[in-house]
């Protein structure tokens, strides 16, 4: 690309699931660059989830956005490329955690009547790996899928090439200067000029907010880790569903030929290229070998990644406060995947000045619950 092509409406900082899934909806309508750090596309959290789509996870609005975000997910997928494959997940409990069954479960009942509240022997007979003596009752949910992030990325992404989008990869914006209504990025690779910022920074989006000038949002990233084993004593069934802690202190599901599981670890960090910690693999394998059949001794895979939240753990969009033109899309903690389609029209109908009424009446989402003005008094 050449220096004088370098004029956006609107420059997009971040290429994970934010930066792409906004971008496949402004570009329809607007002249959009996306600038990534690093030498790959999506090379953070959005390449290092769990891959999974739960209605019963989160908030109300977490909730919300998830469920709405479903019908995207069928619409784009064909019969060879689902990108949400059914698999159902239990929230198990121990006996000292039937409070915390008896909550989740009057607290879903409200959403739909798919959930199913199972005893011991229900759910053993779901999911026969689990330890008997330490699991007392569970919350089946038949819906929750795995998705396949890999192909909701590209259709996110093929819609910003077909609409002519750039994408550049290995920028590094040394600031942003506001000159009258526009901004002037000086980079790496040269001045890069546009009337809006959006900023889908990921685990850097507080920072980078601060860097322009923005409010600061206080958003937290929080380090989770996944690690793989092959059980030594259990044969697998890749259609058992996940498993989940209703206290979230674990997770697991079968993938090919091994268990992925989580410590669900949230350890408050700076933004920096997550590494899994030998010390939280330790605590997962405790809880599962508790809480499970299963009995191992190595580990074949592990990653971390972070999750980054706000105060109220919900989204943070809209423009800011204190600078014109500077869209947050940020805070989309452990859910940023199968909210995203969602959360995407409704900023894109932000900036764009659309209504929103879909969302806000039809669905009753509250939109002051993730909108950045909630910060103006803090
Ligand atoms: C272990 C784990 C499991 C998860 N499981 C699930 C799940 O099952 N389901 C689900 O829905 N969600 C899940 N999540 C959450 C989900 O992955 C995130 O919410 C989502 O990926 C966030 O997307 P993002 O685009 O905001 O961030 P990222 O994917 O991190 O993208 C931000 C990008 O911005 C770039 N960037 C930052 N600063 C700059 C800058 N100054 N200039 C240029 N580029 C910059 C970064 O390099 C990065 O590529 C999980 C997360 C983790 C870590």
């Amino acid at each position: 690309m050449t220096y004088s092509n370098k004029n956006f409406d609107v420059i997009i900082i971040g290429s994970g699931i934010a930066g792409v899934s906004i971008g496949s909806e402004l570009s329809n309508n607007l002249k959009i660059c996306i600038l990534e750090k690093e030498n790959y596309l999506s090379y953070h959290s959005t390449g290092r989830s769990f891959a999974f789509y739960l209605e019963s996870y989160g908030n109300k609005i977490i909730r919300q956005l998830t469920s709405a975000s479903k019908d995207f997910f069928v619409n784009n997928s064909n019969n060879e490329n689902p990108i949400l494959k059914k698999r159902g997940v239990l929230h198990i409990g121990s006996k000292d955690q039937v409070s915390s069954i008896d909550a989740l479960y009057s607290d879903l009942i409200q959403i739909n009547d798919n959930f199913k509240l199972l005893d011991r022997n229900e759910t053993i007979k779901l999911l026969p790996c689990l330890n008997s003596e330490s699991i007392h009752n569970s919350i089946y949910d038949e819906n929750a899928s795995d998705i396949d992030v890999n192909n909701l990325y590209n259709v996110f992404l093929n819609e910003c090439k077909k609409n002519n989008s750039v994408i550049e990869k290995n920028v590094l914006i040394q600031n942003c200067l506001k000159k009258g209504n526009h901004w002037i990025l000086n980079t790496n690779k040269g001045e890069y000029n546009c009337n809006i910022i959006v900023n889908a920074a990921g685990a850097w989006a507080g920072e980078f907010g601060i860097k322009t000038g923005s409010q600061n949002i206080n958003l937290i990233p929080k380090k989770r880790t996944i690690f793989g084993f092959k059980p030594l004593n259990v044969e697998l069934n890749k259609n058992w569903p996940l498993a989940v802690d209703v206290e979230e202190n674990f997770y697991f599901k079968i993938e090919n030929d091994i268990v992925l599981a989580s410590p669900a670890d949230e350890n408050p960090c700076k933004p920096h290229d997550a590494q899994p910690d030998e010390y939280d693999i330790a605590v997962g394998a405790e809880r599962i070998k508790k809480s499970t059949l299963f009995q191992f001794n190595s580990i074949k895979n592990k990653w971390a990644g972070l999750r980054s939240f706000v105060k109220d753990k919900n989204p943070v969009i809209g423009f800011d406060n204190q600078i014109e033109n500077f869209f947050w899309f940020a805070g989309q903690g452990g859910y940023g995947i199968q909210i995203s389609p969602t959360l995407a029209k409704i900023a894109n109908n932000i900036i764009l000045k659309k209504d929103n009424n879909f969302y806000e009446n039809k669905l009753g989402m509250n939109f002051k619950s993730f909108d950045v003005k909630r910060f103006i008094d803090e």
